[in-house]
C-alpha cells in the first residue's frame, strides 16, 4: 500500500517524500482512513511505531477538505500530550506535516512564559499541540476555547493516567463539545484505560499494531 492510495493530497504527499517516507507503517495504515472518515479511534501503538504521523497526516487532510477561518482564540484540533518533551515532538512533527499547507499550530507548556501563548491563542489555531496543566491556565484565563473543537486527541494516554492527569483531562473534556472525533493513543490496555475510553469515546474503531 502506498501513501497516494490512502487519499491524500499533494502538499502532503510531497513531504512524505521529502522525508524518504516510502510507505505507511502498520499504524498508519489502519488509522488514516479510518480517522478521514471521521470515526473515533483506540489504538495501541508505541513510540517509533510512526503514531504521530498516522493522526497527523489524516486531520491534515481533514482541514484540505474543509478549510475554515478559526475565529480568535478557538481551536479546531487539540493534541495532549503527558509531558513538554512529547508536547514538543509532536508539536515539530505537525510543523513538519503542514509546511505546504495554510495551518496555524502552537505548542502549549507548562515551566515557559505563558505571555506569547496568549498571542498565538488570540490568532485561533487550527491545531493546539499541549500539556494538561498549562491548557487548564489557560482555560481559566479564558484565553483558550475549545467549545468549537472538532478533534481530540490523547497521545500517550497511559502515561497521562500513570502521571495523575486524570483530574485534569476530565476537567477539559467538560469544556469541549459533546459532538467531536476523539482518537485515543496507548501503549498499553489498563482497565483504567478502558474505562476513559468508554467514557470518551464513541463506537471507536480499534487499532492494534
Ligand atoms: P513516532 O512513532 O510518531 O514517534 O515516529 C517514529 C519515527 O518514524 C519518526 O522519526 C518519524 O519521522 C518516522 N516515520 C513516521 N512514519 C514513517 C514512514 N511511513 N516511513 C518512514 N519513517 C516514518
Amino acid at each position: 500500500m502506498s501513501f497516494q492510495s490512502l487519499a491524500l493530497a499533494a502538499p502532503i504527499l510531497r513531504v512524505l517524500q521529502e522525508q524518504g517516507y516510502d510507505a505507511p507503517t502498520p499504524v498508519q495504515r489502519q488509522s488514516i482512513p479510518v480517522i478521514l472518515a471521521g470515526k473515533d479511534v483506540l489504538a495501541g501503538a508505541q513510540t517509533g511505531t510512526g503514531k504521530t504521523a498516522a493522526f497527523t497526516l489524516p486531520l491534515l487532510q481533514q482541514m484540505l477538505n474543509a478549510p475554515k477561518v478559526v475565529a480568535p482564540n478557538q481551536v479546531r484540533v487539540l493534541v495532549l500530550t503527558p509531558t513538554r518533551e512529547l508536547a514538543q515532538q509532536v508539536y515539530d512533527n505537525v510543523r513538519k506535516y503542514s509546511q505546504y499547507l495554510e495551518c496555524r499550530s502552537a505548542v502549549f507548556y507548562g515551566g515557559v512564559s505563558i505571555r506569547p501563548q496568549y498571542d498565538d491563542a488570540e490568532q485561533g489555531l487550527d491545531i493546539l499541540v499541549a500539556t494538561p496543566g498549562r491548557l487548564i491556565d489557560h482555560l481559566h484565563q479564558k484565553t483558550v476555547d475549545l467549545s468549537a473543537l472538532e478533534v481530540l486527541v490523547l497521545d500517550e494516554a497511559d502515561r497521562m493516567l500513570d502521571m495523575g492527569f486524570i483530574v485534569d483531562i476530565k476537567r477539559i473534556m467538560a469544556k469541549l463539545p459533546a459532538k467531536r472525533q476523539t482518537l485515543l493513543f496507548s501503549a498499553t490496555y489498563s482497565n483504567e484505560i478502558k474505562q476513559l475510553a468508554d467514557e470518551l469515546l464513541n463506537s471507536p474503531q480499534l487499532i492494534e499494531v
